[in-house]
């Protein structure tokens, strides 16, 4: 697995904004003063409001009927994880909603699900009350030393306790008591299960009813297990659909407790097809890749099998804050060693990033004469390249250790250092086979000099975020592709260039150089290499500091909503 797909599914929800940092407002939030209404517009703005559409002609009368019970069971996910990320969310919003001075507060709660910032370590925008680190899955005055201490005391609670499906509450004697989500939340439970069950019965697709029939069962049993291995079985049907709790991050405290969300999707043909046709060639690029044959590796373990769609509703965690553009799901670690897991990446949730926010990024910090190398079809075929060549090189390795042979993976040799390697070299081993694949025939010859400038774009936007691995990946790439040549950046416009007579050599090299650290589990080479090219350099400083204006993320508006009225 691809670690940095959840964590990106996980990192878009933990987003740490770079930008932010250098405008300095962090430092006015700490004491909690109220937001101003210009602060907030401003903050707002980052969020453009964006129409997500998708093809509804290509679905079937009965599928129709299924979706229009999904989003009605998706909209209960948001009222749960409303209530979940704290309890006096729903009398808070309805506090903003009765006064017409507050409009800009009541669409920012909308954004952020509460009143508290996400992009601003979850300080208070309105209100001025603290949001407990536990969110609303433990009491808000309970610590984390009372938890554990209580659990010392009653070792045999643990496994309850610390379940992803249950809340601690105080029981009668101000003990501490776990309640199931199916009790603590039967009533929004039963409503969702219904509509799961009458989405199941208007299906035509054996296995998707399968999983909506388990899954409205797990609502009211609170087991979750059988459902995520139904959706395991899913295939390649028309609808993909991912509804329940999954991810922990909401809770800061322990990350114990699963976020209610609800991934609505339809499979995009084009981008389907043209990932069967890379993965198609997988034999031929292990084979090419820049590295002594001893490296390569043709025998691997479980395929990830992984899914392009678009995006129809979404509800919940994945919709508060920033947009996921891709998701590796399950989580229960049973499931994943039994059945594997998937990789499903949001074609048109990228599309409309790709339109709104690193176009006019391009637009602001490239030369003129390149922003016609930047389009979609590139961009998401960047990403289709990185997920393959996640799949490739170096995986489980002999190094020596004390003079003697040992077996082991280049996770474990590499350590806290390997999701940033395993990223960058996803990011820059895909983008060397793109020209393999291009003389191959499985990828268009337009993309040839397409991949590099919508790679040089995607960069800007990526970095702008931070973000653990993938902004020191890209950080590393990018100074290293400067270093080498391929990357110019012009003084006088103040703006970057791809130099094509270079930039396929300098790609290569860097592909052999991340390769070979993983290959050779070499720890201490890595360290070096990080120290020496993962900073961020004054030219890209002052790039990102030209990017005021551009928005950070997207306001989802779901045409399905008003065209289910018709359905
Ligand atoms: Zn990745």
């Amino acid at each position: 697995m691809n670690p940095n797909t959840r964590t990106m599914f996980r990192t878009l929800t933990l987003i740490v904004s770079l930008a932010a940092l250098w405008s300095g407002a962090a430092l006015a939030l700490k004491t909690n003063k109220p937001v101003s209404d210009s602060e907030l517009k401003k903050r707002l703005a980052n969020f453009t409001p964006t129409t997500l559409d998708f093809d509804h002609k290509k679905l079937t009368k009965a599928q129709r009927q299924v979706v229009k019970h999904l989003v009605k069971a998706a909209q209960i996910m948001d009222q749960l994880f409303l209530i979940q990320s704290h309890p006096k969310n729903p009398a808070l919003r309805k506090k903003l909603a009765a006064d017409p001075k507050l409009k800009a507060q009541l669409a920012y709660f909308d954004v952020m699900f509460g009143v508290w910032d996400r992009r601003e370590h979850n300080q208070p925008f309105w209100g001025g009350e603290m949001k407990p680190k536990g969110a609303g899955y433990y009491p808000a005055d309970m610590t984390k030393e009372e938890f554990n201490a209580f659990l010392k005391k009653n070792p045999d609670k643990a496994r309850a306790f610390k379940n992803y499906f249950t809340v601690i509450r105080r029981g009668k004697d101000k003990g501490l008591v776990a309640i199931p989500y199916s009790t603590f939340y039967a009533d929004l439970l039963k409503k969702a299960a219904a509509e799961l069950r009458a989405a199941a019965k208007a299906s035509d697709d054996k296995r998707l009813a399968r999983y909506l029939e388990s899954r409205a069962a797990a609502f009211l049993s609170n087991n979750y297990r059988p459902s995520d291995m139904d959706w395991m079985e899913l295939g390649d049907g028309r609808l993909e659909v991912v509804i329940g709790p999954y991810e922990v991050y909401e809770d800061e405290l322990f990350g114990y407790k699963a976020a209610f969300t609800a991934f609505l999707c339809m499979r995009n043909d084009k981008y389907s097809e043209r990932l069967q046709k890379i993965t198609a060639f997988k034999a031929q690029m292990e084979d090419a890749l820049p590295i002594p044959a001893e490296y390569r590796r043709f025998k691997r373990g479980a395929k990830v099998p992984i899914t392009v769609v678009d995006e129809i509703f979404t509800a919940g965690d994945t919709k508060a804050g920033i947009q996921t553009l891709a998701f590796n799901l399950p989580n229960d670690e049973v499931v994943r060693k039994k059945k594997g897991y998937k990789l499903v990446l949001l074609k048109n949730v990228a599309e409309a990033k790709f339109k709104k926010i690193l176009i006019p990024i391009a637009k602001r910090l490239m030369d003129a004469d390149q922003i016609k190398l930047v389009t979609f079809d590139a961009f998401f075929t960047n990403t289709l390249m990185h997920e393959s060549a996640h799949g490739l090189g170096p995986g489980v390795i002999e190094m020596l250790e004390e003079g003697k042979k040992v077996t082991t993976t280049v996770n474990k040799a590499l350590k806290e250092l390997y999701s940033t390697i395993e990223e960058a070299k996803a990011d820059i081993t895909g983008l060397h086979l793109s020209e393999l694949l291009v003389k191959l025939g499985g990828l268009p010859k337009a993309l040839s000099k397409q991949v590099f400038a919508s790679y040089l774009a995607g960069f800007f936007r990526s970095v702008r975020f931070g973000g653990e691995a993938h902004g020191r990946a890209n950080l590393i790439s990018f100074n290293y592709l400067v270093e080498k040549g391929g990357i110019i950046y012009n003084p006088k416009s103040k703006k970057f260039r791809i130099d094509f007579s270079k930039i396929r050599d300098a790609v290569r090299s860097l592909s052999h150089d991340l390769l070979m650290f993983e290959a050779r589990g070499d720890y201490e080479g890595t360290k070096a290499f990080i120290a020496k090219y993962g900073k961020m350099s004054q030219n890209m400083r002052d790039g990102i500091k030209r990017l005021k204006g551009i928005p950070v993320d997207l306001r989802p508006r779901y045409t399905v909503v008003q065209k289910m009225k018709s359905w």
